[in-house]
C-alpha cells in the first residue's frame, strides 16, 4: 500500500509519518506536489515531456491527472475540459490544452465566416449540452441552403423521352451505392434524384 501515495495522505493514518516532502524538504508532500511541482523530479518531468512539464498544472483537472479523460467540448476559449485559462497563460500552453479561436475569427471570405458562426451556434446551443458527438451530428444532418423547386416529368413526358432508345440502352449514371448502375432507361429517373443529393 502507498506506493504512489503522498506523505500527506499517509500521515492521515500513520502518525509516524510527517507531511513534509522528503525529496525537497520544501513543501507539503501532496500527489500534485510530487508529480508536478517538486524540484527533485523536475529533470525527470522535463525529460519525459518538456512541454507538459512547463504547464501550470492547476489548469489540468484531477481526473486527467489520474489518467481519466473527462468529456470534451470544443469551446476554443477554454481547455478541452472546460476550464477557463488564466490571464497569464502562455499561448502555446493554451493551444496544447485546447485553446483555439478559429471559430471566433472571421474567415477569409463571407461563406467561411458564416460557416464558423454556424458551428459556434451549435456549440452554444443549450439543447446540445447533453448530446454526444454522434447525436449532435445526426441532429444536424440535413440539407443546407435554400434548395429549389424541381420539375419532375410526368409519365407521358417519360414515355416521350424514351422513344427511339432500345431496352438495352445503358445509362451513364451512378447511384449512391444503394442500387446498381441502372441498365434500362426508365430506371435512370431514380438516379436523377440521387444526383441532386
Ligand atoms: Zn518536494
Amino acid at each position: 500500500m502507498g506506493g504512489s501515495q503522498a506523505l500527506e495522505q499517509i500521515a492521515g493514518y500513520n502518525e509516524d509519518i510527517g507531511t513534509m516532502c522528503t525529496y525537497c524538504n520544501k513543501a507539503t508532500s501532496t500527489s500534485d506536489h510530487i508529480r508536478w511541482e517538486c524540484e527533485f523530479f523536475k529533470s525527470v518531468r522535463t525529460e519525459i515531456d518538456e512541454e507538459l512539464a512547463n504547464i501550470p498544472h492547476q489548469l489540468i483537472p484531477c481526473s486527467l491527472k489520474n489518467d481519466i479523460a473527462p468529456a470534451m467540448k470544443a469551446d476554443g476559449r477554454k481547455t478541452y475540459w472546460g476550464t477557463d485559462f488564466r490571464n497569464d497563460t502562455d499561448s502555446k500552453v493554451k493551444k496544447l490544452l485546447g485553446g483555439n479561436l478559429e471559430l471566433q475569427t472571421p474567415g477569409s471570405n463571407l461563406q467561411k465566416t458564416e460557416e464558423r458562426q454556424a458551428a459556434l451556434d451549435i456549440i452554444e446551443d443549450s439543447t446540445m449540452a447533453n448530446l454526444n458527438a454522434r447525436q449532435i451530428m445526426l441532429k444536424h444532418k440535413a440539407a443546407h441552403g435554400s434548395g429549389g423547386n424541381l420539375d419532375f416529368p410526368d409519365s407521358e413526358e417519360i414515355r416521350d423521352s424514351m422513344i427511339g432508345y432500345p431496352d438495352s440502352y445503358n445509362v451513364e449514371i451512378y447511384g449512391d451505392g444503394s442500387y446498381t448502375t441502372p441498365t434500362i432507361w426508365w430506371a435512370a429517373l431514380a438516379g436523377y434524384g440521387v444526383c441532386l443529393l
